[in-house]
C-alpha cells in the first residue's frame, strides 16, 4: 500500500486553514512565519517558494528575506537577532545549506528556540531527546505524522533508520525509541515510539543483514537504489527520504527526482512504501506549517 503523503499533507493543510482562519474569526492576528534565503541556489529558490505557498494555502502570513552570498556571517547573526527580537514573527527558519564561508551551526545555533520552527537549534534537540515538549525538525514530525495517519504503530517494531544527519536521521530515531511523546498542537496522539531502533550509515558493514531484520526501514542517505529488494523482507513498511537528480533527457527538465529506494522492486514486498515525490516531501512541508502554528500558540500562551 502506498502511504500517500501528498494526500495526507492536503487533509492537514484543510486542518490547518480552518484552525487560522478560527483565529481571524475571534479577530486575533495569524501567524507569520520568516524564511532566511541566503545566496541564490535554484533548489533552495524552490523549496523556499514551495513553503511560501503552502503557507499561503493556509493563511499563514510568510515572509522571505533574501540575502545576497557575500552576506559574512556576522551580518547574518546581527539578522538572526533581529528576527528573534521582531514580535511580529512568530517562527522563522534559515534555509540551508548556506554558502561555504558561514558556519552553519553557528547561526542555528543563535535563534531563539521559541522561534525555531525547523527545530534544529540545540535547545530544542536537546528537548526531544529527553522527551520534554519541543519543536521537532520538520521532516522526522512528517514522517511520524505519516505512520499515525495510517495507523502504522512502531511499539516494540524493529526500526532501521539509514542516516545520520542532524535534520532526519538522528531526530527519527531518537523519536521512534521514546516512549509515546506528550501529544502537542496540532499532532495526532498515536501511540508512536517505543520502536527498537538501529541507526545505520555509510560505514555500516553488511547494511543488508541488518534491513533484513527490519519491520520498518526509514532511508535518509542521499543515495539513488541504495536500498534494493533483496534488503528488504516482505510485509516491511519503508519510508523513502531521499531526494536525488537524476539526468532523464525525456523529462522537459532534463531530470527527474528519485527517492534512495528501488520502488519498482521493493514495493511489491512491502505492507507499506512511500512514493519519491508525493511521500515525505509534502508532509515535510506541513510539518513546517504545524511547527509555525505552535510556535505561535505557545507565544500567546507566554
Ligand atoms: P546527509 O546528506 O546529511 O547525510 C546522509 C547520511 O546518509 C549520512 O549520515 C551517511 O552516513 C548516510 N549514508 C550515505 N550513503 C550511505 C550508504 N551507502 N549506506 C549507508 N548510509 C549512507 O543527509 P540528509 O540531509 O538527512 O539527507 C538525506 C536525503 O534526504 C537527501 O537525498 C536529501 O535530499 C533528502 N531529504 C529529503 C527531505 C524530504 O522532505 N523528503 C528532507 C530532508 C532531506
Amino acid at each position: 500500500m502506498i502511504l500517500d503523503g501528498k494526500k495526507i499533507a492536503t487533509e492537514i493543510r484543510g486542518e490547518l486553514r480552518t484552525q487560522v482562519e478560527a483565529l481571524k474569526a475571534a479577530d486575533k492576528r495569524v501567524p507569520k512565519l520568516g524564511i532566511v534565503i541566503v545566496g541564490n541556489n535554484p533548489a533552495s529558490e524552490t523549496y523556499v517558494n514551495n513553503k511560501m505557498k503552502a503557507c499561503a494555502e493556509v493563511g499563514i502570513e510568510a515572509v522571505k528575506i533574501a540575502y545576497p552570498a557575500e552576506i559574512t556571517e556576522q551580518t547574518l547573526l546581527t539578522e538572526v537577532h533581529k528576527l528573534n527580537n521582531d514580535p511580529s514573527i512568530d517562527g522563522f527558519i534559515v534555509q540551508l545549506p548556506l554558502p561555504e564561508h558561514i558556519s552553519e551551526t553557528t547561526i542555528l545555533s543563535a535563534i531563539d528556540h521559541r522561534k525555531d520552527v525547523d527545530g534544529l537549534t540545540p535547545e530544542n534537540v536537546g528537548r526531544t531527546v529527553q522527551g520534554l515538549p519541543s519543536i521537532i525538525s520538520a521532516t522526522p514530525r512528517g514522517i511520524r505524522e505519516l505512520l499515525a495517519r495510517y495507523n502504522i504503530q512502531t511499539e516494540g517494531k524493529h526500526v532501521v533508520v539509514i542516516g545520520r544527519s542532524n535534520i532526519v536521521g538522528k531526530p527519527m530515531a531518537i523519536l521512534l525509541m521514546q516512549r509515546p511523546y506528550l501529544s502537542l498542537p496540532g499532532m495526532s496522539a498515536a501511540s508512536l515510539g517505543d520502536a527498537t531502533v538501529t541507526i545505520c550509515h555509510s560505514k555500516t558493514r553488511d547494511l543488508k543483514s541488518i534491513c533484513l531484520t527490519a519491520d520498518i526501514i526509514i532511508v535518509a542517505a542521499g543515495s539513488p537504489n541504495l536500498l534494493t529488494a533483496e534488503m528488504v523482507r516482505e510485509g516491511a513498511t519503508v519510508i523513502d527520504v531521499g531526494i536525488n537528480r537524476i539526468d532523464d533527457p525525456t523529462s522537459p527538465r532534463g531530470y527527474r527526482l528519485v527517492g534512495d529506494v528501488d520502488f519498482e522492486h521493493v514495493a511489491p514486498k512491502a505492507a507499506y512504501i512511500t512514493p519519491v515525490p508525493g511521500g515525505v516531501g509534502p508532509m515535510t512541508i506541513v510539518s513546517l506549517l504545524q511547527n509555525t502554528l505552535q510556535a505561535y500558540q505557545l507565544k500567546i500562551e507566554e
